[in-house]
């Protein structure tokens, strides 16, 4: 039977991530995902300025770059009757944010796994976890596109393997806590559409964002409670959501050409699981999922992979990794707040306020963590 440091299931943004930097330490990884290489998944791509910054030192960045995705350099908030521009300030290395499509991002942190020495196996449907005699994780089976059985070893196997993990659930992972707020989500990719970085509407029981990002393309999404989102004819939906949150945009949604496709996320709730136990780690969703409405998942996955990675190379163990529980746990209460869209807009704009402070906190732990 194949034996391997780390096994990591799931090969997008946590496990990629985890893998090119656990590889890039000499450790032998293999990285199981049962999809393919380089395709799309149901998300919008708005990057933080954490996740930016650890692109950015970890490589990877100028790959997002030269795939032609736009830099934002000014996030606008959209109450109604009032908005708020902010400027993007040069911080920590980082001038710009970036939205590259999952197709870009995803790609290039595979890739630089790959170059890294990890062992990619796509088409590697992980269905169970091995113990050992003492209960504890050793590896995982599975069986590959044709059904063949496989089985590897590891001295830590993680799950990186998104909201539905087999590895939490084989685990035994416990949930910590478990969110109130639930929004549903529309989006699509629009083409000719004026843009000039990221945009976030705000009304009453409804949200809406614009995103700029690859191939001159523009994704706009439309927000509401989950029990609110009427399935029925999904694209008269959609632009109904989008004329009640943005008015229009000031007619520039009238002058651009719509999406021909359209994604919807029918919505979960929050959650955090407990991170770690005997040989087996959780990071990105697997580990915690916020709403969507906090734009945070992937910067949220990257800084898992970085402390994961960390952790493990300098101490062969994973106890570290409630390092940022504190952070966490904040970014939690107010983005299920936010989610729960129980809220009037000065309250909004409170709960905002809340995540752009602990967002900052976050960002000061990862800039300290990776100078340590
Ligand atoms: C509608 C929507 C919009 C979002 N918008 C944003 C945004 O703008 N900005 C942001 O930062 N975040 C956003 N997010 C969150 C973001 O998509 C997630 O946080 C991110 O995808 C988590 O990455 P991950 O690598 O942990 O897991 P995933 O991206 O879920 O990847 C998990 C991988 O594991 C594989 N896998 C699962 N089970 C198995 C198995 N048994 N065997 C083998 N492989 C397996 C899957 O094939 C998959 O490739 C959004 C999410 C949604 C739903």
């Amino acid at each position: 039977m194949p034996a391997y440091d780390v096994i990591i299931v799931g090969a997008r943004v946590a496990g990629a991530a985890a893998a090119m930097l656990l590889a890039r330490q000499g450790l032998r990884v293999l990285v199981a995902d049962r999809d393919r290489y380089g395709a799309d998944t149901l998300s919008t791509h708005a990057l933080m300025r954490g996740g930016v910054f650890l692109l950015s030192r970890w490589g990877v960045l100028d790959r997002v770059i030269e795939a032609g995705t736009p830099p934002v350099r000014q996030t606008r908030f959209d109450f109604g009757a009032e908005s708020v521009t902010i400027g993007i300030k040069p911080a920590h290395g980082v001038d710009a944010l970036y939205a590259p499509r999952r197709t870009v991002l995803d790609r290039a942190l595979a890739d630089a796994a790959e170059a890294a020495g990890a062992d990619i196996r796509y088409g590697l449907s992980v269905t169970g976890l091995l113990r050992d005699d003492s209960g504890r994780i050793a590896g995982i089976h599975g069986r590959d596109r044709a059904g063949a059985a496989f089985t590897a070893r590891a001295r830590l196997t993680v799950g990186a393997d998104g909201t539905r993990s087999i590895v939490a659930r084989e685990a035994g992972a416990t949930t910590l806590r478990a969110g109130a707020g639930c929004g549903a989500i529309v989006y699509g990719y629009w083409s000719q559409l004026c843009a000039d970085g990221y945009e976030w509407f705000y009304r009453p029981g409804h949200s809406a964002g614009v995103i700029p990002t690859n191939a001159d393309q523009v994704c706009v999404f439309a927000g509401v409670p989950a029990h609110r989102l009427v399935r029925g004819d999904l694209r008269a939906t959609y632009h109904r959501l989008l004329a009640a949150t943005t008015g229009g945009a000031g007619d520039r949604l009238a002058q651009a050409r719509p999406p021909g496709r359209l994604h919807t996320w029918i919505g979960r709730p929050s959650y955090l699981r407990q991170a770690h136990g005997p040989g087996w780690a959780l990071i990105g969703d697997a580990g915690s999922f916020l709403d969507p409405l906090s734009t945070h998942g992937i910067t949220d996955a990257l800084r898992d992979a970085e402390i994961l990675a960390r952790c493990f190379t300098r101490t062969g163990t994973v106890d570290d990794l409630d390092e940022f529980a504190t952070v966490r746990s904040t970014m939690f209460d107010v983005v299920d707040r936010i989610a729960g869209y129980g809220w009037d807009l000065p309250q909004l704009r409170t709960h905002l306020l809340s995540l752009s402070a602990a967002m900052s906190t976050e960002l000061e732990l990862i800039t300290n963590l990776v100078r340590k």
